[in-house]
This record gives C-alpha cells, structure tokens and sequence, in this order.
C-alpha cells in the first residue's frame, strides 16, 4: 500500500514538474523591479515565455523555468533606450560619423551598459541610410533605429553645411519607406545665422506623417536666440538635445549670471519640448547640469551621443552617464524613466521600454556599486561620489545577451566563437 502511494506520489510531481517545465523560458527571480510605465517600484519575479515578458509578479515558481536569473539584490528595469548615438561605423575617411571611423558597432558597447534599443541620431541622411541599413541596422542584436539627417549625406563633415542638400521631400519620403526604423530627423552642426535648415528639418517632419526632429542646435554667431527656436520654429514633442551644453555659438539654458533656467525653458517644457541629455564630448557641463537640478530641472531622456570621442572621455557609456544625473539629485526611479519609458514615448515607440506582459523581453538587470569613484566633465569639474550603477546582466528579446557574474543557469552559450 505504501508503494503504491508512493509510486502515484511520484508519477503526480514527475508529472506537475514536467508540465511546469514548459510555462517559461526564463525566471529572474527576487530582484527589485523598477518599471516607472507600470508604477512598479518593489521586489518581485518576472517571467519570460520565448521573446516576450510572459508575467510580473511575486512569487513565480523557478521550476516553471528552462532557465533561471537569480537577481536578488539588483535591479531589473526595462532594457534600456540611448535615443542619441552613432553607429554608421564604415572605412570612408573623412567622412565624420557617415561610413567611417569615428562612430561605434552597436552590440560591442550597447549590452554590457543594459542597452537594448540605439537611436542612431542623423549619422546618415536620404542618400546614404539604405548603406547605413544594411551595414549597421541589419546585422546588428541591439535594436536600432534611427533619425535621419536632414543632410542628404549625413554628418559627412563640411557637408553639414549645404543647404542645398537638406531635402524635406526626399528626407520623408526615405522614412515611410524605413518607418519600421526611423523614428524622426535630425538637424545638427549648422552653423550659420539663419532658420532654413530648422524650418526644413521641422517640415520633414510634418510631411512623414509629423515625426519628430532632434536638435543639435549649431554654433552660429552671434547665437540664434533659443526662446525662438522652443516657442516658433519647434512643435511640441520636437527635441532639443545637448541640453546641458555650454559651448560657445548657442545659448544655454541656464542663466549663469543669475543661476537660474531661463524662465522661457519652463514655460517650452509647458509646452512640450523634450529635453534630451546627448552627452557627447563636450555638450555636457556640470555648470549647467548643477544649477538646473537644484531647481528640479531634469532632463526628460538621458542619452550618450556615444561615439570614438566621447567613450573615451568623460562621458564613456550610458550608465556612467546615469549615474551622473544620480549624483546631482535625481532619484534611481526617474532615472530608470529617463532611460527607457521616456525615450520610447519620445520616438512614438510606446511598445518599448516597458515590462508589460506581451511587450518584447528587452530587461536590465543593475547592481549598484559601492567604493569611491569620480566623475568628471570635459572642463574638468569633478565629483567623488561612493556609488555608481553596473550592469549584472542583459536580455534582448528573451535572451540572455551579456551576464557579468555568471548569475544565469545555465550560462548563457557562446556563438560565433570556435
Ligand atoms: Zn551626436
């Protein structure tokens, strides 16, 4: 008799395992889950069937998993959306970041910082993205979209500068061919004292189907008032990134004589101007950052503009950059929301940057790191400060992509190496 308990005892849980066994692919199990879209801000499971988030909730049984990520103690947060980079990596020289040198291969630096989206921001333009494309954006893991420039040949250098070839018919035109990848235009480097080059790249806009642009807003002398560009030229949702940069040939934000964020900047946040970080080799400034933070002005998307220069400077990586914004007052849960639901808002990408059940399984898992560290910019303002964010570990459509300690079992496999 007792064997026989025994014996259906077994069959019932070999049965229960094997039928668990199937639910999930992956289980990230007892991490602290900050997902500002769903006001998720608590310890809890998450689970991943094939590429998608299956389940967020507590308690979520490892034996149901193929796979488990043991996150106690970390972070998970939606993979995290770099809304301004540059990835046309190419061999043409003296071509800037169009099809040369100076731009960086996606996959290489993008999941080791939890990056799981790049927006390539206008590297190239009309006449060259379908090179970009199927150079870049087709063999890459990362997901990567892009804006497109509103200079035919892109950030070909001097090229920059041609009017004649900042086209709003052909630009438009190449993304409704592409709108599965670009996700907007960009106007940047003019510098001459003069509108048409925003008024064409606004008019891109509105003529595929009222995408939005990103301004890198030149360097022109004397500077072209910003008060003009937020409140006549932009529309609401337009984005104006190297927010915090204090270069010469453009306005800033914050009043240096005064300390204050210009009270026009207030009332272009009003009016839904999006304010993007782009940190870059020298667009970002603690002098301007600083000021701003004090009086609650943070910026609406944090981005790199990574590319050769600014990597091996003071900006080096998204989580760097992050951990900046946390050193100068900005709490963890609007950074995540700078880093992922923001920017996907921003691109008009609202499936990404979430944790919702159905959406693509793109998931950061973060350690914060204890020591003393510093932080600097290219002026050589520094910050000690005793913690910065790490990545642990990166999925990308429901695969472990990048794990730091080895918290996945099993590991992930290796490819492409013999
Ligand atoms: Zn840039």
């Amino acid at each position: 008799m007792k064997t026989k308990t025994f014996l259906i005892i077994a069959i019932i849980s070999f049965w229960s395992l094997s039928l668990h066994a199937q639910l999930y692919t992956i289980v990230i199990k007892g991490g602290h889950v900050i997902d500002p879209k769903n006001n998720l801000d608590e310890v809890m499971d998450v689970a991943i069937k094939d590429k998608k988030i299956a389940l967020v909730a507590k308690n979520i049984d490892v034996r149901q998993a193929v796979q488990v990520v043991q996150a106690s103690g970390l972070y998970v947060t939606p993979g995290l959306v770099d809304i301004h980079t540059h990835n046309f990596i190419g061999t043409k020289p003296d071509h800037q970041y169009a099809n040369s040198f100076l731009a960086v291969a996606p996959d290489g630096f993008t999941f080791r910082n939890g990056v799981t989206t790049v927006v390539d921001a206008g590297s190239s333009g009309w006449r060259n993205f379908p090179v970009f494309k199927s150079q870049t954006i087709d063999h890459s893991e990362t997901r990567v979209l892009a804006f497109l420039n509103i200079v035919g040949e892109g950030m070909r250098g001097g090229y920059e500068q041609n009017q004649n070839d900042m086209d709003p018919k052909m630009s438009a035109l190449m993304a409704r061919r592409y709108k599965d990848v670009i996700v907007g235009f960009k106007l940047a480097h003019y510098e001459g004292h003069d509108w048409t080059p925003t008024d064409r790249v606004v008019e891109a806009g509105r003529q595929a189907g009222d995408l939005p642009v990103m301004i890198d807003f030149g360097a022109s002398i004397p500077p072209l008032p910003l008060e003009e560009l937020f409140m006549k030229h932009l529309r609401p949702g337009d984005i104006y990134t190297h927010c915090f940069g204090q270069l010469n040939g453009r306005e800033y934000i914050v009043d240096l004589e005064t300390g204050h964020v210009k009270p026009f900047v207030l009332e272009a946040r009003k009016r839904g101007i999006i304010f993007d970080v782009g940190y870059g080799g020298i667009s970002f400034t603690f002098s301007q950052a600083i000021p701003a933070a004090k009086e609650g002005f943070f910026p609406n998307s944090i981005s790199t503009d990574i590319h050769v220069g600014s990597m091996n400077n003071a900006m080096k990586d998204m989580l760097t950059t992050m951990s900046k914004f946390m050193a100068i007052g900005m709490d963890l849960r609007s950074v995540i929301q700078a880093s992922t639901s923001n920017p996907a808002k921003e691109i008009r990408r609202e499936d990404l940057g979430n944790l919702s059940p159905g959406s693509e399984a793109d998931i950061a898992i973060l350690n914060i790191r204890k020591g003393d560290f510093g932080l600097f910019d290219y002026t050589g303002y520094n910050i000690k400060i005793d913690k910065k964010l790490e990545c642990e570990l990166t999925l990308r459509a429901g695969k472990v992509v990048y794990d730091l300690n080895g918290i996945a079992n099993p590991l992930p496999q290796a490819k492409n190496s013999k």
